[in-house]
């Protein structure tokens, strides 16, 4: 058994308040944070943009109970200064880049909102499922002050179900914090998706997203402080809040030579022969790692 009142980063916090119907997450990415961000030289902006991406995909991708299921979060636009943000999650592997027009970026000065990044996009959460559940997806317009707030959209609208995310992130000099937290309602239990319509005005629902909503940004960053002590912090008038411990998150990306060429094998071998270079060698790059496999095919 984890002790979870020593949880303080690079490990979700779960809880739920079951007089409530709450399910919740809490995060915080230290030293995984460090490992993805060093695998890009990315501007303030980027880098800021990317920790907030990082952390809802972690307090979303660890909503997902079944072993070996994936989630991945996509905001993509045409002709953005952001052309394509990806972050995925799959049982505590945690990965994501961006990718931008450096030039018009730096036109955009210190703090751009997210509409300046990514002009009219898209976001879409993808669910891949092991198990009988499959694939899930739902596409949202990318709409509101910050990522989370698109987030919170795609709840309500793909969802239905009525969800408060909030994220802080702050540089310190070159080491980037960040920490979060999602709360949801979830009225007819967690596993409600075939459910008609959630009862959007509940006042129960209301109060937890109240108190969940007074979480100051110091106390999402705060290493210092476990997760427990935060959510004991905001809900302790609750009857009962059940915590557990989530998955270790670690950087996790699946490129290796070996994983690429099993791909590469499967197009026709005048496809390949399109793929080669002046060297006639097929080489692949890793968006997320920034890294260049050169293949032995
Ligand atoms: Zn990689």
């Amino acid at each position: 058994m984890t002790d979870t009142a020593e949880i303080r980063s690079d490990r979700p916090l779960t809880f739920t308040i079951p007089a409530r119907d709450v399910r919740g997450r809490a995060v915080r990415l230290d030293r995984v944070l460090d490992e993805i961000l060093a695998a890009h030289a990315y501007p303030p902006a980027i880098t800021h943009l990317l920790a907030e991406a990082l952390v809802v995909t972690a307090l979303i991708g660890s909503l997902i109970k079944q072993d070996g299921g994936q989630m991945t979060m996509q905001a993509q636009t045409d002709g953005g200064t952001v052309r394509l943000l990806v972050c995925d999650w799959r049982e505590g592997e945690l990965r994501g880049y961006v990718d931008f027009d450096g030039e018009r970026l730096a036109a955009l000065g210190a703090n751009p909102s997210l509409y300046a990044l990514f002009g009219q996009g898209y976001l879409a959460i993808t669910f891949d499922r092991s198990g009988e559940d499959g694939r899930w997806q739902g596409i949202v317009p990318l709409e509101g002050a910050s990522l989370a707030e698109a987030c919170e959209s795609y709840f309500a609208q793909s969802e239905q179900v009525p969800t408060l995310i909030r994220v802080a992130t702050r540089l310190d000099g070159d080491r980037c914090r960040a920490g979060g937290m999602l709360v949801q309602h979830m009225p007819d239990g967690e596993e409600g998706r075939e459910r008609l319509a959630a009862r959007v005005e509940d006042p129960s629902w209301d109060h937890v997203a109240v108190l969940a909503g007074s979480v100051r940004h110091e106390e999402l960053l705060d290493t210092d402080l476990p997760l427990e002590a935060l959510v004991w912090r905001l809900f302790h008038e609750e009857d009962a809040v059940r915590v557990a411990a989530g998955p270790v998150i670690v950087r996790g990306c699946r490129c290796t030579a070996a994983h690429y060429e099993q791909i590469i094998r499967r197009f026709p071998a005048s496809e390949q022969a399109e793929m080669r270079d002046a060297n006639g060698q097929i080489v692949v790059d890793c968006a997320f790692c920034s890294r260049q496999f050169c293949l032995a095919l």
